[in-house]
């Protein structure tokens, strides 16, 4: 039975360069970003404020600097062209194609690579059963994360709504990084934390962060593996 680590990031905001960073120095790839390229270069700064912290910004990587290189040797994914609430596109469907294809076509034409996968805006209640079917229907996107914490290590059912096991952000974290590492499986199983890069200066969790991924590429027995090549790995397996 085998024990493996993902990671993901949303938004695609200037943080995530300190962060690659850390990732670096342990030479961590199992990260994907999901961005907004209707989005590049935007800066919406009013989210620090939202949470009583004004001075942490959030500032969205322009074109220039992704075709720099910034995410290079990391998987880029979906997170919409302007991330708007998808459920609120239900009655007009088009809307939801053209803000996934949009965004899949932007990454493909700057990254080279066509994403499969996706991570919803504002979590899985920002779609119903009808959002999911029109996104199965008219893209090819086949997996998309979701924000509740299952705070389990158990291998998703439903790739169409995949629920991580915690935020980096949750206290909990760490007290999980401990217990996976400890954690001798009956089943294949997996630890998934995701966050906002912005997060990391807001709740100064960078520490945490190192903390992690010391653990997780520091255990012989935990395989890394970017959002996509999990899918990849386990979507065949459960067609079986
Ligand atoms: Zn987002």
């Amino acid at each position: 039975m085998s024990k493996y680590f993902t990671f993901s990031l949303d938004d695609g905001v200037t943080q995530d360069e300190k962060i690659i960073g850390i990732f670096k120095k342990y030479g961590f790839h199992g990260c994907t970003f999901f961005i907004n390229t209707g989005l590049l270069g935007a800066n919406w700064d009013h989210v620090g404020a939202l949470y009583g912290k004004p001075g942490v910004t959030h500032i969205r990587f322009s074109e220039e600097e992704l075709r720099s290189g910034v995410y290079d040797g990391f998987d880029v994914a979906v997170h919409t062209l302007h991330h708007p609430a998808l459920k609120d596109y239900d009655g007009e469907p088009e809307k939801i194609t053209h803000e996934i294809n949009g965004d899949a076509e932007n990454i493909k034409r700057i990254f080279g690579a066509a994403p499969v996968g996706m991570s919803y805006p504002y979590g899985e209640d920002a779609v119903t059963e009808k959002t999911i079917k029109t996104i199965l229907e008219t893209t090819d996107i086949r997996y998309s994360r979701g924000v509740r914490p299952t705070y389990g290590f158990d291998i998703p059912d439903d790739f169409t709504v995949w629920l991580p096991t915690c935020s980096l952000t949750d206290d909990k974290t760490i007290g999980l990084a401990e217990k996976f590492v400890k954690l001798d499986p009956k089943d294949d199983s997996l630890f998934y934390v995701w966050c906002h890069g912005y997060e990391l200066d807001m709740f100064d969790t960078y520490g945490r962060l190192e903390d992690l991924i010391k653990l997780m590429t520091g255990a012989k027995d935990i395989i890394c593996a970017d959002n996509t090549e999990f899918y990849r790995l386990f979507a065949e397996r459960n067609k079986k």
